[in-house]
């Protein structure tokens, strides 16, 4: 969805707002792909305040699944945030020095769903668990923990912790 900002731009105080649907079936980035299973829509302000900026503004309300961290159950996670972005206007031109990283606003044209795209990144939880507690999965058979326990073997060290093992065998023959 594009929405034409020029009259905002051009005029003082003036200010729209604009019922947003957010388009994405599914949210891709290169973690992966997340089904959105829940989105509300948004009411996406765009408004020339304070004699001289362009402010864009907005709630973001939506539930995607999600596999937890440890034990790749799909998690519905809700993901809710606000956008709030403002620019400088002169002689009715967007002014600002990030302009050139802005890939939603060519000129008067406002790009919504990159837009969001681009907030639904930046905000997109950096981990998710099914509950605090979760087992994870076993790492021989593969068994999620939380569902029962399997008959492994698992003594073997992490190989991060097998690293620190060598070096304090290191330090005991020397
Ligand atoms: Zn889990
Ligand atoms: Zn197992």
């Amino acid at each position: 969805m594009i929405i034409d900002i020029s009259s905002v731009v051009t005029c003082e105080n003036k200010s729209l707002t604009e019922k947003v649907q957010i388009e994405l079936e599914s949210f891709v980035s290169r973690l992966g792909e997340f089904p959105i299973i829940e989105k509300a829509p948004i009411d996406l302000q765009i408004a020339n305040i304070d004699g001289g900026k362009l402010r864009i503004s907005g709630t973001v309300d939506l539930a995607a699944s999600i596999p937890c961290s440890r034990c790749l159950e799909e998690v519905p996670t809700r993901i809710h945030f606000d956008i709030d972005k403002e620019f400088r206007l002169e002689n009715s031109a967007i002014n600002d020095e990030e302009m050139e990283d802005i890939d939603y606003l060519i000129g008067f044209d406002l790009d919504v769903d990159k837009l969001i795209y681009g907030e639904i990144l930046v905000n997109w939880p950096m981990k998710v668990l099914c509950k605090e507690d979760c087992k994870g999965i076993c790492k021989v058979c593969g068994m999620n923990l939380n569902k029962g326990d399997c008959n492994c073997q698992r003594t073997e060290l992490d190989p991060r912790m097998a690293a620190i093992q060598d070096v304090f065998n290191k330090f005991k023959e020397v």
